[in-house]
């Protein structure tokens, strides 16, 4: 995209590898042992314990973690899982792709995340889990969602592939459910490239997991079980102990770009909330406009270099896909309207001041120059 006029160049996603990981990756390839070693094994123990369970199983991606995790809890054919219908695609797919029926459910107005009462209305006797998504790094409200998933004896799956180290009460995203999925793609706050974990305390799902990964075998050459070649490699894992290093300092600068970014945007926009006793750790910065203010103010953004981007631009139900299985509008209200005012503003932690005045200033102008009208 030519940006023409504009004085700066402000990305939304920003990703550094800095000498740490270019030495990390050298002394692995120069080891020769380059999958299943000692990098996956440590990765896995430094994860689990930062989220706060006992084991971290890795996966190749956060895509293949949500289905093993699901797989390990024993969701399969006949069984119906609840998601929340604002997220991306991943976490309704992977409920399809192990065989189940996603159900959709409404999420909360401020936070965006599952709306426990909504939850609750959709129970019917064949539901088996729930998968609350722990959305832009804020965490799902699961107090209530555990409560609710306790009285109807139903699986938790977090889907925390955008909050690594969100927090509310002390528990850390991943660390409250029966299992926690993780991705460390590109954009996450932490990354490998790609590559994804599951995070539980459960010592039979993390037996089942690591079955999962690789090929059902209990003993070598001896297979019990399906599973399938899930792991990542040695380099992925050897990324991901430096960039675990990092990620406090990471999601501290985001908050700090947040907290700039809503000092100055409040009152013109909906800025992001956090719950009392929650830390949310913004994977994604994500205002409200005023239906239909969105779109135009995304363009003045990007005349002016500032890349945005629309998370997500249709509720889960109303793709194509899910369309097709009988969803349709009018299901999530909360949601179908969120697609039409939500735009992610840069937050990565390698923004600039001068960067933050750029963003907020072009928001300030586009309502000066009354777009907004
Ligand atoms: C990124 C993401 C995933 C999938 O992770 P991949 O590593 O890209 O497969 C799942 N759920 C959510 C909410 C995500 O943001």
């Amino acid at each position: 995209m030519p940006v023409g006029k504009a004085a700066r160049r402000v990305r939304l996603v920003e990703v550094r590898m800095g000498k740490e990981e270019l030495r990390a990756v050298e002394r692995v390839l120069r080891s020769g042992m380059l999958t299943r070693g000692e990098e996956t094994r440590r990765f896995e123990e430094e994860f689990a314990r930062y989220v706060g369970t006992r084991y971290a199983v890795t996966f190749m991606n956060g895509t293949v973690a949500l289905e093993a995790a699901l797989q390990a809890l024993g969701v399969g054919p006949g069984d119906e899982v609840v998601v929340p219908a604002f997220t991306f695609t991943a976490t309704a797919n992977a409920v399809l792709r192990v065989g189940a029926r996603p159900v959709f459910v409404d999420v909360e107005p401020d936070t965006l995340t599952m709306d426990p009462d909504s939850l609750l209305e959709r129970i019917t006797p064949r539901t088996r889990a729930v998968v609350p998504v722990h959305l832009y790094g804020h965490m799902a409200d699961m107090d209530a969602i555990m409560e609710i998933a306790l009285d109807h004896r139903l699986r938790v799956l977090e889907d925390a592939a955008q909050a690594h180290g969100a927090s509310c009460k002390d528990s850390k995203a991943g660390s409250v459910g029966d299992a926690g999925a993780f991705s460390f793609y590109a954009t996450k706050n932490m990354t490998m490239g790609e590559g994804g974990a599951v995070t539980t305390s459960v010592e039979r799902v993390h037996r089942r997991l690591l079955l999962l990964r690789k090929h059902g075998e209990e003993k070598r050459y001896e297979t019990t079980s399906l599973g399938s070649n899930l792991h990542l490699t040695e380099m992925q894992a050897a990324i991901g102990r430096i960039q675990l290093r990092r990620l406090e300092d990471y999601n501290e600068a985001r908050r700090r770009n947040a907290a700039f970014l809503s000092q100055r945007l409040k009152g013109l926009v909906e800025t992001p909330s956090e719950k009392p006793g929650c830390r949310h750790v913004y994977h994604q910065y994500v205002i409200r406009t005023q239906p239909g203010q969105r779109d135009r103010l995304a363009s003045y953004l990007r005349e002016r270099g500032v890349e945005t981007a629309v998370h997500y631009p249709r509720p889960l139900h109303l793709h194509p896909l899910y369309r097709a299985l009988g969803h349709v509008e009018g299901e999530a209200p909360v949601a179908e309207e969120a697609a039409l005012r939500v735009l992610s503003l840069p937050v990565h932690p390698f923004l600039s001041r001068e960067d933050l005045e750029y963003i907020a200033g072009g928001v300030e102008a586009f309502f000066q120059e009354s777009h907004g009208a």
